[in-house]
């Protein structure tokens, strides 16, 4: 019989980080991506939580940069990407993997998804999507070690997840990717829909996440490359745009100079 179900909640950390809290009802957690230990370290003694596992996304030390000084605090396993700039995961987790987190009774299977970093990876499970910095809410991370084409491929399979996925993103970025989308898909219901929400909500401080990642499929234009309407809205920018990779190139490049 299933114990608790997962509880998941957001430690906000530098301003526009997210590191996700998750517990079942006992005191073991994990987090997902603590670039800073010192919201981690003040949430888990306030809250009388042993810290068990740490989930990592990607190298970067806004994701990474925490796990050092919570290690020397925690007896945590460190499930992250294969990537020598990593060099305290000790369980480096390859796509398709599963992982169990036995002390939450939470499974998880491994996603590679790079193109933001090349060893990027997301952690799938319990309804759930921590994609790190490579899908946001309305948009994707940057392009830093990989392609266009890369990233098509990166959203392609986190596309065919189930469509009540819950994501899990780095970074409350989703005002800024609202206005973004925008200007490709002015007219998209969903989008429109998702804007005045995340407008609501950022007016009162509140987090904009988890989205659902069927919102997401129809509102997002960095999973929507293939549509008629997104296509267009590259083809003004470059007429050779084609549905998937070029296009999801040019609409990337065009959110660069936004
Ligand atoms: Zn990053």
């Amino acid at each position: 019989m299933r114990g608790n179900e997962l509880n998941i909640s957001a430690i906000p950390a530098f301003g526009d980080n997210y590191i996700w809290l998750l517990r079942a009802g006992g005191n073991a957690c994990a987090v997902v991506d603590p670039g800073d230990e010192e919201p981690v370290l003040e949430v888990l003694q306030k809250q009388g939580l042993d810290l068990r596992y740490i989930l990592l996304t990607h190298h970067h030390p806004d994701h990474s940069g925490g796990i050092p000084a919570l290690l020397e605090q925690y007896q945590a396993r460190v499930f992250g990407p294969d990537d020598e700039r990593v060099p305290f995961v000790d369980r480096v987790c390859r796509d398709g993997d599963r992982i169990r987190l036995a002390d939450l009774n939470a499974d998880f299977e491994v996603l590679e998804v790079p193109a933001h970093t090349r060893s990027h990876i997301a952690f799938y499970g319990e309804n759930a999507l921590f994609s790190g910095d490579t899908l946001f809410s309305l948009g994707c991370g940057r392009f830093f070690e990989g392609t266009a084409a890369d990233m098509q491929k990166s959203m392609d399979k986190l596309a065919a997840l189930p469509a009540y996925t819950r994501v899990y993103c780095g970074h409350e970025y989703t005002q800024a990717n609202a206005a973004f989308a925008l200007q490709v898909e002015p007219d998209n219901p969903t989008l429109r829909a998702r804007a005045r929400e995340v407008e609501k909500l950022r007016a009162a401080g509140r987090i904009t996440l988890p989205a659902s990642l069927g919102d997401e499929l129809a509102a997002n234009p960095f999973l929507r490359t293939c549509e008629d309407s997104v296509v267009r809205a590259a083809r003004k920018i470059d007429p050779a745009a084609m549905p998937g990779t070029t296009t999801m190139a040019v609409i990337r490049a065009w959110k660069d100079r936004f």
